[in-house]
């Protein structure tokens, strides 16, 4: 593909991509195709002589497009949002255009540095305490996702835990991480790849109202712990849980951790992304406690995904946890010490160009622009939630500080099942489920920049409809 001919196709692939999303409130959010309806369609085996870009276009048309689950769709409510938007997608595309490979400064200098300055855009952008600046002994960089943010937590605390020793050492069976019962299941996952096994976490109990991590529990299995010669580790705190939103409360936690000499991570995948508006910044009381943080642009602030946010307080003791330099990748700026090599700050050597989806976003939005999404998302959720506490056949099942509403019918789990099954069938609207101390739960999730009041009280409409059938009276 010569240049022009890439000018060409290019143009026919924007143009696609921008019939999609137009075309989007008209598609069913969801596919409703059995398994195997994609594989059947497809030719066994790859083409023997090229073909052109518009015939890849007509299949993905036909044979792609309509089996997906739209996650821009207007009527996307489920899980928590992954949000992409034009300047995102126009990022990254100059980001594959030039192909950079940003494994070192030297392999690409404006990769890396545009990277640091990014991290501390979004520090300033979401008011984050000072420790996490570049400019002193803290630092951002990108992480894939906020199951890779754990991990290389999970992997500086051990190596703070075991004297500075792990990376010569490795792990032995008494270090233990915390984290609640709410939290998410890539701090289990972590652990378990970084050696401790399941058995290394201990699960601390929630308050049952707000779901957040109970502090006195969290300092019960420390001294215990500690008192049966165990080695706490690290705590991972969540602001903004899967499940329900919930915010565990690191104006405890920090000192406790500060206390015990537990590193301290914090967790706000979802609602980081909230605290670009100073009045929804409350999940973030205490931070200056956390040794990291880490949120997903990648949910809610309209950035494609993998686009993670991590920053350390102190990015010394992660460059010596994950650092190693075979001679073929040594070179002067790096022995220098002048520059950062963000290969030391993931598990991967590889990295994308993925600043420049960041830096697009920014520029292109601004940071009011960005409030407004955040609150226009809120605003929607609040209206809904009013339409549920209004009704007494429903029950709101958790706060809705950001912009989930977790929400069932009153009474047994069977009716709450069908209902969710019912009104994602008609295709309208996806939303999905999750148990809260126990019982079945709708989570209705506002994200997409195209929803609007329509389509939430399209949702509640349907909602209404299915529980007119689902529950006879
Ligand atoms: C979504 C989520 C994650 C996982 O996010 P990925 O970026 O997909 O790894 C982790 N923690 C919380 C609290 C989440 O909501």
């Amino acid at each position: 593909m010569t240049p022009e001919e890439f000018r060409q196709a290019g143009y026919a692939v924007v143009d696609w991509i921008a019939d999609y999303w137009a075309t989007l409130p008209q598609r069913p959010v969801t596919s409703q195709d059995p398994p195997g309806t994609v594989a059947a369609e497809l030719p066994p085996r790859p083409p023997t002589q090229g073909e052109p870009v518009e015939a890849i276009l007509t299949d993905l048309g036909k044979l792609v497009a309509p089996r997906l689950t739209h996650w821009q769709h207007p009527g996307f409510f489920g899980y928590f949002p992954a949000n992409t938007s034009g300047p995102s997608v126009l990022g990254d595309l100059v980001s594959a255009g030039l192909g950079v490979q940003g494994m070192l400064w030297a392999t690409g200098p404006a990769c890396t540095e545009l990277e640091t300055v990014m991290l501390d855009w979004l520090a300033e952008a979401l008011d984050l305490p000072a420790r996490f600046r570049s400019t002193g002994r803290g630092g951002g960089v990108i992480q894939d996702s906020a199951s890779s943010a754990t991990l290389v937590a999970t992997l500086v605390a051990l190596h703070r835990a075991a004297g500075g020793r792990w990376r010569e050492v490795g792990v032995d069976r008494r270090y233990r991480v915390y984290t609640s019962t709410e939290a998410h299941s890539s701090v289990e996952k972590a652990a378990r790849i970084a050696g401790l096994g399941s058995d290394g976490v201990r699960l601390i109990e929630v308050d049952p109202t707000t779901r957040a991590m109970s502090p006195t529990a969290l300092r019960a299995a420390i001294e215990a712990d500690q008192a049966a010669g165990l080695v706490p580790a690290l705590v991972v705190a969540t602001v903004g849980t899967t499940s329900t939103t919930a915010v565990d409360p690191l104006p405890q936690i920090g000192p406790i951790c500060a206390g015990y000499g537990v590193f301290l991570h914090v967790d706000a995948a979802y609602a980081g992304a909230a605290a670009v508006c100073p009045e929804l910044r409350f999940g973030h009381a205490g931070l200056e406690y956390a040794d990291s943080y880490c949120f997903d642009p990648h949910k809610w602030l309209l950035t494609g995904f993998d686009c993670d946010a991590f920053w350390v307080a102190d990015t010394g003791e992660l460059v010596e946890a994950l650092t190693v330099l075979p001679e073929y990748l040594r070179n002067a700026a790096t022995e220098s010490g002048a520059v950062i090599d963000y290969r030391d700050w993931q598990v991967p050597l590889g990295r994308r160009f993925r600043a420049l989806k960041l830096w697009f976003v920014l520029r292109w939005y601004g940071v009011e622009g960005l409030r407004e999404h955040i609150r226009r998302g809120v605003a929607l959720a609040a209206r809904f939630a009013d339409r549920v506490r209004a009704d007494d056949r429903f029950e709101l099942v958790a706060p809705h500080p950001y912009a989930l509403v977790c929400f069932r019918l009153r009474g047994p789990d069977g009716p709450n099942e069908e209902l969710l099954a019912r009104v994602n069938a008609t295709g309208r609207v996806f939303l999905t489920h999750t148990r809260v101390a126990g019982r079945y739960t709708l989570r209705l999730a506002v994200g997409s920049p195209q929803t609007t009041e329509t389509h939430v009280d399209e949702a509640w409409a349907l909602i209404c409809e299915a529980a007119a059938s689902a529950t006879p009276a």
